[in-house]
């Protein structure tokens, strides 16, 4: 028989494989990944790993460990080109084919980065080489740092430029960090944050270009006329999922990989983590979620599909979850609050930056958001997997 075939040996894809041996499968499982090292965990990439307090070589993945145990058939350095979902054939880049009985589909996503020519001093972040290569300009001792995107990955990168003793500008088109997944209120407290620990934070301003001296950056020109000098540019505007290599195959492809409510793409063909939207019957709605702890239990989710009968198969409804650390604060998330959500505050404040905020649609409680409140979001996220109702969130945390 056809091995089951993982495309994609990150987060989703090892967890995609725990759950298929956990499901009893005892035949072959191939896993390919395009990378010629095992992927590392991402989180401490724009955190530990960037600030130098946790070597690169502890930033594995949670199942590195347990691959052996797992019985895969691992293949680094190995690139999908293409997929015949009907045939459920994979070429890959080397000239070989694989015949497979399914297809694990966890390819996650590539940061975008800016037009124009390449320039030494640019960044993006996604990988250890790319969090080693940032770290060493960082400690070349630039005069600025500009930080292009006030998304997670942006604002996480500027507090740990800050607590390396850089000077730091935070340059955002949108009117305030991280609207695209929340509320200008929360967005405004996150702004204030970096102000308040010395960062240059331009809001409402668009990047016109980069500014290059020969081969290397020095500095980023903006929309309203004015430029910042800076000899190392970190771009986080955000990631494209992977699936060029599905064109032609079959497996429809939207805003990533166009997954039903149990994950399943196509017969045969599952997906999970950064690159899959699925349906979430929760929320009763499509969503692409590019969190750690959603690669992981949507890998596993994806995994068991993939061994179901069709007549056996279940959704996979999830509330969402993060965090992300800036400077001594830890901001937490259970749910999937749109920026227009109504923002209450319902347990500290803005001021102290230590409190728990809900968001609000109609009778619906769409997300819950704390700062240094741990306790109140793991609280929330269970209220919240029971149901998404208003009045039992607004109790719990009033
Ligand atoms: C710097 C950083 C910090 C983060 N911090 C947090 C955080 O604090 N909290 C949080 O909740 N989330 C965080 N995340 C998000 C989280 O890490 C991701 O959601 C998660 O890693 C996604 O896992 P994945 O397996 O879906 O994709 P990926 O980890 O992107 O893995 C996809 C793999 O597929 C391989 N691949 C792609 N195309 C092909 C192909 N054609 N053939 C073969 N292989 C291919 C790639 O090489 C890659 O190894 C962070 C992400 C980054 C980048």
């Amino acid at each position: 028989m056809s091995p089951i075939v993982v495309v994609g040996a990150s987060l989703a894809g090892l967890s995609a494989v725990d759950a298929i041996r956990g499901s009893g499968h005892d035949g072959d499982v191939v896993v390919l990944d395009a990378a010629a090292e095992l992927p590392s965990d991402r989180p401490p990439l724009s955190k530990q790993v960037l600030a130098g307090t946790m070597e690169p070589a502890a930033a594995h993945q949670p199942l590195a460990n347990r691959l052996e145990e797992l019985d895969v058939d691992l293949r680094l350095g190995c690139r999908v080109e293409s997929l015949d979902a009907t045939a459920l054939r994979l070429d890959l880049r080397d000239g070989t084919s694989l015949n497979a009985s399914g297809v694990v589909v966890a390819t996650g996503a590539t940061p975008r980065s800016l037009p124009g020519p390449s320039l030494q001093g640019v960044h993006v972040l996604r990988t250890l080489e790319d969090s080693l290569a940032l770290r060493a300009d960082l400690l070349s001792g630039p005069d600025r740092v500009a930080v292009i995107g006030a998304g997670f990955i942006g604002a996480e990168v500027a507090a740990t430029c800050r607590e390396l003793g850089l000077e730091v500008t935070l340059i955002e088109a949108a009117s305030a960090p991280m609207v695209r997944v929340l509320p200008v209120a929360v967005g405004s407290f996150v702004a204030d944050l970096h102000r308040d620990h010395g960062v240059d934070v331009r809001l409402g301003v668009g990047v016109e270009g980069l500014v290059a001296d020969g081969e290397r950056v020095r500095g980023v020109a903006l929309a309203d006329g004015t430029s910042v000098d800076a000899t190392v540019v970190v771009v986080g505007i955000g990631v494209v999922p992977d699936v060029a290599w599905l064109d032609g195959s079959g497996v429809p492809v939207g805003n990533g990989v166009t997954c039903d409510e149990t994950c399943l793409a196509a017969p045969g063909v599952v997906a999970a983590g950064d690159v899959a939207e699925w349906f979430n019957p929760h929320f009763g709605e499509r969503m692409r979620v590019e969190q750690w702890e959603h690669a992981i239990e949507q890998g596993a989710a994806a995994g068991r599909r993939l061994l179901a009968a069709d007549t056996d198969a279940v959704p996979f409804p999830s509330v969402p979850w993060f965090w992300s650390d800036q400077y001594d604060r830890k901001l937490q998330m259970a749910g999937r609050p749109a920026a227009t959500d109504e923002a209450h505050v319902l347990e500290g404040s803005f001021e102290d930056q230590r409190f728990v905020v809900a968001f609000r649609r109609g009778d619906r409680c769409t997300g819950v958001l704390g700062v240094n409140r741990p306790r109140h979001v793991v609280q929330a996220r269970m209220r919240l997997t029971e149901s998404l109702d208003w009045a039992p969130i607004e109790e719990l945390l009033a």
